[in-house]
Protein backbone atom coordinates (compact mmCIF):
# COMPACT_ATOMS: atom_id res chain seq x y z
CA UNK A 1 0.00 0.00 0.00
CA UNK A 2 1.46 3.52 -1.20
CA UNK A 3 1.11 6.22 2.02
CA UNK A 4 -0.23 9.56 0.66
CA UNK A 5 2.30 12.41 1.40
CA UNK A 6 0.79 15.79 1.21
CA UNK A 7 3.44 18.12 0.06
CA UNK A 8 3.44 21.26 -2.16
CA UNK A 9 2.93 19.41 -5.46
CA UNK A 10 0.43 16.82 -4.09
CA UNK A 11 -1.73 19.94 -3.21
CA UNK A 12 -1.62 21.94 -5.95
CA UNK A 13 -2.89 18.99 -7.68
CA UNK A 14 -5.51 19.51 -5.73
CA UNK A 15 -5.86 22.62 -6.28
CA UNK A 16 -5.99 22.02 -9.94
CA UNK A 17 -8.62 19.13 -9.71
CA UNK A 18 -10.83 21.43 -7.67
CA UNK A 19 -10.71 24.07 -9.96
CA UNK A 20 -11.83 21.64 -12.77
CA UNK A 21 -14.77 20.39 -10.72
CA UNK A 22 -18.26 21.42 -12.45
CA UNK A 23 -20.58 23.68 -10.30
CA UNK A 24 -22.30 20.38 -9.28
CA UNK A 25 -19.28 19.02 -8.28
CA UNK A 26 -18.28 21.36 -6.11
CA UNK A 27 -21.35 21.95 -4.72
CA UNK A 28 -21.53 18.26 -3.92
CA UNK A 29 -18.43 18.50 -2.12
CA UNK A 30 -19.05 21.82 -0.22
CA UNK A 31 -22.51 20.21 0.90
CA UNK A 32 -20.44 17.02 1.90
CA UNK A 33 -18.28 18.69 4.08
CA UNK A 34 -20.41 20.81 5.91
CA UNK A 35 -22.67 17.92 6.79
CA UNK A 36 -19.59 15.80 7.96
CA UNK A 37 -18.25 18.43 10.01
CA UNK A 38 -21.36 19.93 11.43
CA UNK A 39 -21.86 18.01 14.52
CA UNK A 40 -18.11 18.83 15.02
CA UNK A 41 -19.20 22.60 14.97
CA UNK A 42 -22.08 22.78 16.77
CA UNK A 43 -19.61 21.08 19.75
CA UNK A 44 -16.68 23.54 19.20
CA UNK A 45 -19.16 26.50 18.52
CA UNK A 46 -20.88 26.04 21.99
CA UNK A 47 -17.43 25.02 23.67
CA UNK A 48 -16.25 28.65 22.02
CA UNK A 49 -19.33 30.47 23.46
CA UNK A 50 -19.71 29.11 27.21
CA UNK A 51 -15.85 30.14 27.07
CA UNK A 52 -16.52 33.46 26.54
CA UNK A 53 -19.53 33.39 29.27
CA UNK A 54 -16.84 32.30 31.67
CA UNK A 55 -14.68 34.60 30.79
CA UNK A 56 -16.59 36.50 33.50
CA UNK A 57 -14.32 35.51 35.80
CA UNK A 58 -11.31 37.94 33.95
CA UNK A 59 -13.72 40.29 34.08
CA UNK A 60 -14.48 39.96 37.84
CA UNK A 61 -10.64 40.03 38.49
CA UNK A 62 -10.45 43.10 36.19
CA UNK A 63 -13.48 45.00 37.69
CA UNK A 64 -13.59 43.77 41.13
CA UNK A 65 -17.39 42.86 40.32
CA UNK A 66 -19.11 40.57 37.82
CA UNK A 67 -22.25 42.77 37.64
CA UNK A 68 -21.86 45.56 34.92
CA UNK A 69 -20.28 42.62 31.89
CA UNK A 70 -23.13 40.00 33.71
CA UNK A 71 -25.94 40.97 30.59
CA UNK A 72 -23.33 40.86 27.77
CA UNK A 73 -21.80 37.66 28.81
CA UNK A 74 -25.09 35.97 29.32
CA UNK A 75 -26.53 37.84 26.26
CA UNK A 76 -24.75 34.82 24.44
CA UNK A 77 -27.15 32.34 25.37
CA UNK A 78 -29.63 33.74 23.74
CA UNK A 79 -27.71 33.27 20.16
CA UNK A 80 -26.32 29.66 21.47
CA UNK A 81 -29.92 28.62 22.19
CA UNK A 82 -31.43 29.69 18.86
CA UNK A 83 -28.32 28.07 16.87
CA UNK A 84 -28.88 25.09 18.63
CA UNK A 85 -32.38 25.09 18.32
CA UNK A 86 -31.88 25.08 14.08
CA UNK A 87 -29.01 23.66 13.60
CA UNK A 88 -30.21 20.40 13.23
CA UNK A 89 -33.52 21.72 11.17
CA UNK A 90 -31.39 23.67 8.69
CA UNK A 91 -30.53 21.78 5.33
CA UNK A 92 -29.40 24.03 2.88
CA UNK A 93 -25.61 23.51 3.66
CA UNK A 94 -25.10 27.55 2.71
CA UNK A 95 -27.48 28.35 5.69
CA UNK A 96 -25.36 26.37 7.78
CA UNK A 97 -21.97 27.84 7.23
CA UNK A 98 -23.83 31.10 7.91
CA UNK A 99 -25.42 30.27 10.99
CA UNK A 100 -22.34 28.86 12.30
CA UNK A 101 -20.30 32.54 11.20
CA UNK A 102 -22.92 34.14 13.06
CA UNK A 103 -22.68 32.58 15.87
CA UNK A 104 -18.82 33.45 16.13
CA UNK A 105 -19.66 37.15 15.51
CA UNK A 106 -22.11 36.81 18.48
CA UNK A 107 -19.27 35.75 20.75
CA UNK A 108 -17.24 38.67 19.51
CA UNK A 109 -20.01 41.50 20.08
CA UNK A 110 -20.87 40.01 23.38
CA UNK A 111 -17.30 40.56 24.27
CA UNK A 112 -16.82 44.11 22.51
CA UNK A 113 -20.30 45.14 24.68
CA UNK A 114 -18.64 42.92 28.04
CA UNK A 115 -15.39 45.36 27.22
CA UNK A 116 -17.40 48.36 27.33
CA UNK A 117 -18.08 47.82 30.88
CA UNK A 118 -14.09 47.04 31.78
CA UNK A 119 -12.09 49.86 33.27
CA UNK A 120 -9.01 48.31 31.80
CA UNK A 121 -9.39 47.39 27.68
CA UNK A 122 -6.21 46.58 27.25
CA UNK A 123 -6.64 42.60 27.53
CA UNK A 124 -9.36 43.17 24.85
CA UNK A 125 -6.12 41.93 22.24
CA UNK A 126 -6.02 38.49 24.10
CA UNK A 127 -9.78 38.48 24.01
CA UNK A 128 -10.07 38.61 20.01
CA UNK A 129 -7.18 35.61 19.45
CA UNK A 130 -10.02 33.28 21.14
CA UNK A 131 -12.27 34.24 18.19
CA UNK A 132 -9.00 33.00 15.76
CA UNK A 133 -9.55 29.68 17.49
CA UNK A 134 -12.79 29.94 16.42
CA UNK A 135 -12.54 30.89 13.08
CA UNK A 136 -9.61 27.74 12.68
CA UNK A 137 -12.53 25.51 13.82
CA UNK A 138 -15.02 26.86 11.14
CA UNK A 139 -12.15 26.51 8.43
CA UNK A 140 -13.37 22.18 8.67
CA UNK A 141 -16.20 23.28 6.65
CA UNK A 142 -16.23 26.70 5.79
CA UNK A 143 -15.49 27.86 1.78
CA UNK A 144 -12.42 30.22 1.27
CA UNK A 145 -15.24 32.99 0.56
CA UNK A 146 -16.74 32.43 3.58
CA UNK A 147 -13.72 32.82 5.64
CA UNK A 148 -13.04 36.21 4.53
CA UNK A 149 -16.13 37.87 3.85
CA UNK A 150 -16.55 36.77 8.23
CA UNK A 151 -13.01 38.21 8.37
CA UNK A 152 -14.14 41.42 6.65
CA UNK A 153 -16.83 41.31 9.55
CA UNK A 154 -14.35 40.71 12.55
CA UNK A 155 -12.42 44.22 11.72
CA UNK A 156 -15.51 46.30 11.04
CA UNK A 157 -16.69 45.39 14.12
CA UNK A 158 -13.37 45.90 16.19
CA UNK A 159 -12.76 49.25 14.43
CA UNK A 160 -16.52 50.57 14.73
CA UNK A 161 -16.25 49.59 18.56
CA UNK A 162 -13.28 51.49 18.85
CA UNK A 163 -15.83 54.84 18.66
CA UNK A 164 -17.03 53.99 21.93
CA UNK A 165 -14.92 51.66 23.68
CA UNK A 166 -11.75 53.75 22.94
CA UNK A 167 -9.23 50.91 22.56
CA UNK A 168 -5.47 52.55 23.86
CA UNK A 169 -3.54 49.95 21.77
CA UNK A 170 -5.35 49.66 19.03
CA UNK A 171 -2.46 49.64 16.64
CA UNK A 172 -1.37 46.91 18.76
CA UNK A 173 -4.34 45.04 18.44
CA UNK A 174 -4.66 45.59 14.87
CA UNK A 175 -0.92 44.33 14.12
CA UNK A 176 -1.68 41.56 16.33
CA UNK A 177 -5.03 40.10 14.37
CA UNK A 178 -3.82 41.04 11.15
CA UNK A 179 -1.34 38.47 10.97
CA UNK A 180 -3.22 36.05 12.60
CA UNK A 181 -6.62 36.65 10.11
CA UNK A 182 -3.81 35.69 7.38
CA UNK A 183 -2.71 32.65 9.20
CA UNK A 184 -6.13 31.74 9.22
CA UNK A 185 -7.21 32.10 5.84
CA UNK A 186 -3.83 30.06 4.76
CA UNK A 187 -4.89 27.78 6.80
CA UNK A 188 -8.44 27.52 5.27
CA UNK A 189 -7.32 27.15 1.88
CA UNK A 190 -4.68 24.18 3.15
CA UNK A 191 -7.45 22.54 5.18
CA UNK A 192 -10.15 22.71 2.18
CA UNK A 193 -7.90 20.87 0.01
CA UNK A 194 -7.13 18.40 2.71
CA UNK A 195 -10.87 17.82 2.97
CA UNK A 196 -11.10 17.75 -1.03
CA UNK A 197 -8.60 14.91 -0.79
CA UNK A 198 -10.78 12.73 1.61
CA UNK A 199 -14.13 13.86 -0.15
CA UNK A 200 -12.28 12.25 -3.38
CA UNK A 201 -11.06 9.65 -1.85
CA UNK A 202 -14.84 8.26 -0.16
CA UNK A 203 -16.87 9.03 -3.52
CA UNK A 204 -13.92 7.07 -5.29
CA UNK A 205 -14.67 4.10 -2.71
CA UNK A 206 -18.46 4.42 -2.92
CA UNK A 207 -18.36 4.55 -6.61
CA UNK A 208 -16.07 1.17 -6.64
CA UNK A 209 -18.11 -0.15 -4.60
CA UNK A 210 -21.00 -0.31 -7.28
CA UNK A 211 -19.21 -0.82 -9.98
CA UNK A 212 -18.03 -3.99 -11.97
CA UNK A 213 -13.74 -3.95 -11.85
CA UNK A 214 -13.99 -5.37 -15.65
CA UNK A 215 -16.84 -3.61 -17.74
CA UNK A 216 -17.38 -0.74 -15.37
CA UNK A 217 -21.14 -0.95 -15.54
CA UNK A 218 -23.12 -1.57 -11.99
CA UNK A 219 -22.34 -4.66 -10.12
CA UNK A 220 -24.85 -7.02 -7.85
CA UNK A 221 -24.64 -4.08 -4.85
CA UNK A 222 -26.03 -1.66 -7.02
CA UNK A 223 -28.75 -3.99 -8.20
CA UNK A 224 -29.25 -4.33 -4.44
CA UNK A 225 -29.31 -0.85 -3.84
CA UNK A 226 -31.62 0.66 -6.50
CA UNK A 227 -34.20 -2.69 -6.16
CA UNK A 228 -34.65 -2.45 -2.58
CA UNK A 229 -37.80 -2.01 -1.75
CA UNK A 230 -37.70 1.57 -0.20
CA UNK A 231 -35.32 2.73 -3.04
CA UNK A 232 -36.85 5.58 -5.60
CA UNK A 233 -34.07 5.12 -8.00
CA UNK A 234 -36.69 3.24 -10.48
CA UNK A 235 -39.37 5.99 -12.12
CA UNK A 236 -42.21 3.75 -13.65
CA UNK A 237 -43.07 2.67 -16.09
CA UNK A 238 -39.43 0.87 -16.47
CA UNK A 239 -38.77 -2.07 -18.15
CA UNK A 240 -36.05 -4.37 -17.02
CA UNK A 241 -33.63 -6.72 -19.47
CA UNK A 242 -32.02 -9.89 -18.95
CA UNK A 243 -29.11 -9.58 -22.09
CA UNK A 244 -26.96 -12.13 -22.96
CA UNK A 245 -24.20 -12.62 -25.62
CA UNK A 246 -24.47 -15.52 -27.78
CA UNK A 247 -22.18 -18.50 -27.48
CA UNK A 248 -19.65 -16.51 -25.81
CA UNK A 249 -18.06 -19.03 -24.31
CA UNK A 250 -16.58 -20.39 -27.98
CA UNK A 251 -14.92 -16.42 -28.45
CA UNK A 252 -13.46 -17.69 -25.22
CA UNK A 253 -12.22 -20.86 -26.71
CA UNK A 254 -11.89 -19.46 -30.13
CA UNK A 255 -9.97 -16.16 -29.25
CA UNK A 256 -9.17 -16.45 -25.35
CA UNK A 257 -9.85 -15.26 -22.22
CA UNK A 258 -8.41 -11.76 -23.26
CA UNK A 259 -10.41 -11.32 -26.47
CA UNK A 260 -13.42 -12.49 -24.21
CA UNK A 261 -12.82 -10.00 -21.85
CA UNK A 262 -12.33 -7.68 -24.36
CA UNK A 263 -15.83 -8.31 -26.35
CA UNK A 264 -17.70 -8.19 -22.54
CA UNK A 265 -16.16 -4.40 -22.06
CA UNK A 266 -17.41 -3.43 -25.67
CA UNK A 267 -21.17 -4.70 -25.05
CA UNK A 268 -21.23 -2.91 -21.76
CA UNK A 269 -19.91 0.40 -23.21
CA UNK A 270 -21.70 0.37 -26.00
CA UNK A 271 -25.11 -0.54 -23.73
CA UNK A 272 -24.18 2.14 -21.86
CA UNK A 273 -23.80 4.70 -24.38
CA UNK A 274 -26.73 3.51 -26.10
CA UNK A 275 -28.81 4.33 -22.96
CA UNK A 276 -30.00 7.36 -20.78
CA UNK A 277 -27.80 8.55 -17.97
CA UNK A 278 -30.80 7.89 -15.10
CA UNK A 279 -31.07 4.45 -16.90
CA UNK A 280 -28.99 1.09 -15.23
CA UNK A 281 -26.64 -1.04 -16.73
CA UNK A 282 -25.11 -3.86 -14.27
CA UNK A 283 -23.47 -6.70 -14.83
CA UNK A 284 -25.80 -9.42 -13.30
CA UNK A 285 -23.07 -12.74 -14.06
CA UNK A 286 -20.09 -13.58 -16.31
CA UNK A 287 -21.90 -12.91 -19.78
CA UNK A 288 -25.46 -11.58 -18.68
CA UNK A 289 -25.95 -7.80 -18.42
CA UNK A 290 -29.25 -6.47 -16.89
CA UNK A 291 -30.17 -3.26 -18.57
CA UNK A 292 -33.08 -1.14 -16.39
CA UNK A 293 -35.16 1.82 -18.54
CA UNK A 294 -36.62 4.22 -16.39
CA UNK A 295 -39.41 5.84 -17.22
CA UNK A 296 -39.84 3.87 -20.67
CA UNK A 297 -42.34 2.14 -21.74
CA UNK A 298 -42.22 -1.82 -22.87
CA UNK A 299 -42.79 -0.54 -26.58
CA UNK A 300 -40.27 1.72 -26.69
CA UNK A 301 -37.28 -0.09 -24.30
CA UNK A 302 -38.12 -2.85 -26.94
CA UNK A 303 -37.34 -0.53 -30.13
CA UNK A 304 -34.22 0.74 -27.92
CA UNK A 305 -32.74 -2.83 -27.13
CA UNK A 306 -33.54 -4.02 -30.57
CA UNK A 307 -31.34 -1.02 -32.05
CA UNK A 308 -28.57 -1.96 -29.81
CA UNK A 309 -28.57 -6.06 -30.84
CA UNK A 310 -28.79 -4.69 -34.64
CA UNK A 311 -26.13 -2.70 -34.05
CA UNK A 312 -23.29 -4.79 -32.19
CA UNK A 313 -24.04 -7.12 -34.35
CA UNK A 314 -22.81 -5.02 -37.15
CA UNK A 315 -20.66 -2.78 -35.21
CA UNK A 316 -16.62 -3.22 -37.33
CA UNK A 317 -15.40 -2.21 -33.46
CA UNK A 318 -16.28 -5.27 -31.92
CA UNK A 319 -13.15 -7.36 -31.09
CA UNK A 320 -15.04 -10.39 -32.67
CA UNK A 321 -18.41 -10.77 -34.71
CA UNK A 322 -20.66 -10.82 -31.93
CA UNK A 323 -24.48 -11.50 -31.19
CA UNK A 324 -26.54 -10.61 -28.25
CA UNK A 325 -30.07 -11.70 -26.97
CA UNK A 326 -32.46 -10.30 -24.73
CA UNK A 327 -35.39 -11.12 -22.41
CA UNK A 328 -37.71 -8.20 -21.76
CA UNK A 329 -40.45 -7.23 -19.14
CA UNK A 330 -42.47 -4.39 -17.52
CA UNK A 331 -41.31 -3.53 -14.10
CA UNK A 332 -44.17 -2.94 -12.05
CA UNK A 333 -42.39 -2.58 -8.98
CA UNK A 334 -41.56 -6.20 -8.04
CA UNK A 335 -38.30 -6.96 -9.14
CA UNK A 336 -37.74 -10.72 -8.65
CA UNK A 337 -40.89 -11.33 -10.50
CA UNK A 338 -39.85 -8.77 -13.19
CA UNK A 339 -36.71 -10.75 -13.22
CA UNK A 340 -38.03 -14.23 -13.41
CA UNK A 341 -40.13 -13.05 -16.52
CA UNK A 342 -37.26 -11.65 -18.22
CA UNK A 343 -35.65 -14.38 -18.08
CA UNK A 344 -38.07 -16.75 -18.95
CA UNK A 345 -38.30 -14.32 -22.23
CA UNK A 346 -34.18 -14.81 -22.53
CA UNK A 347 -34.42 -18.40 -22.51
CA UNK A 348 -37.06 -17.77 -25.05
CA UNK A 349 -35.06 -16.04 -27.20
CA UNK A 350 -32.51 -18.73 -27.07
CA UNK A 351 -34.48 -21.27 -27.68
CA UNK A 352 -35.57 -19.50 -31.27
CA UNK A 353 -32.33 -18.99 -32.59
CA UNK A 354 -30.53 -16.30 -30.52
CA UNK A 355 -29.62 -12.71 -32.00
CA UNK A 356 -33.04 -11.95 -30.71
CA UNK A 357 -35.45 -9.83 -28.50
CA UNK A 358 -38.18 -11.40 -26.82
CA UNK A 359 -40.34 -9.26 -24.90
CA UNK A 360 -42.79 -11.00 -22.20
CA UNK A 361 -45.91 -11.48 -22.78
P1 LIG B 1 -25.48 -18.94 -24.91
O1 LIG B 1 -25.59 -18.41 -26.30
O2 LIG B 1 -26.44 -20.04 -24.66
O3 LIG B 1 -25.58 -17.89 -23.90
O4 LIG B 1 -24.05 -19.61 -24.82
P2 LIG B 1 -22.80 -19.07 -24.04
O5 LIG B 1 -21.60 -19.79 -24.54
O6 LIG B 1 -22.75 -17.60 -24.17
O7 LIG B 1 -23.15 -19.38 -22.55
P3 LIG B 1 -22.44 -20.22 -21.44
O8 LIG B 1 -23.20 -19.97 -20.20
O9 LIG B 1 -22.30 -21.66 -21.89
O10 LIG B 1 -21.00 -19.60 -21.33
C1 LIG B 1 -20.74 -18.38 -20.73
C2 LIG B 1 -19.24 -18.20 -20.75
O11 LIG B 1 -18.89 -16.91 -20.26
C3 LIG B 1 -18.52 -19.19 -19.92
C4 LIG B 1 -17.44 -18.40 -19.19
O12 LIG B 1 -16.17 -18.91 -19.45
C5 LIG B 1 -17.56 -17.03 -19.83
N1 LIG B 1 -17.25 -15.97 -18.89
C6 LIG B 1 -17.90 -15.64 -17.73
N2 LIG B 1 -17.30 -14.58 -17.15
C7 LIG B 1 -16.27 -14.22 -17.93
C8 LIG B 1 -15.27 -13.21 -17.84
O13 LIG B 1 -15.24 -12.39 -16.92
N3 LIG B 1 -14.35 -13.13 -18.85
C9 LIG B 1 -14.38 -13.99 -19.90
N4 LIG B 1 -13.45 -13.87 -20.85
N5 LIG B 1 -15.29 -14.97 -19.97
C10 LIG B 1 -16.22 -15.10 -19.02
MG1 LIG C 1 -24.34 -16.42 -23.38
MG1 LIG D 1 -25.34 -16.74 -19.90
Amino acid sequence: MNTKVLNISYILGLCKRLREFSPENRDDFHRYNVMYYQFFMTIALSGGCLAAIMCLYSDYLLNGTIMPTLIPRLSLLIPLGLFLFFNTRITNYKLMIATNHILCHCVLLSTIWAVYHLENKTYFTAGTITIHIIMWTLCFSSRFSDAFVSYLFFFAEILISHNFNHYENLKILLAINIPCAFAVLFAQIILNLITFDHYLAIRQMEKEAVTDELTQVGNRVLLDEITDKESKSITRPAALIMLDIDHFKNVNDKYGHIVGDNVLKFIADYVKKSVRKDDYVIRFGGEEFLVILNNCSVAEATKTINKIRVSISKDPKSPVPITISAGLSEYKGDYENALKLADEALYEAKNNGRNKVVVHA
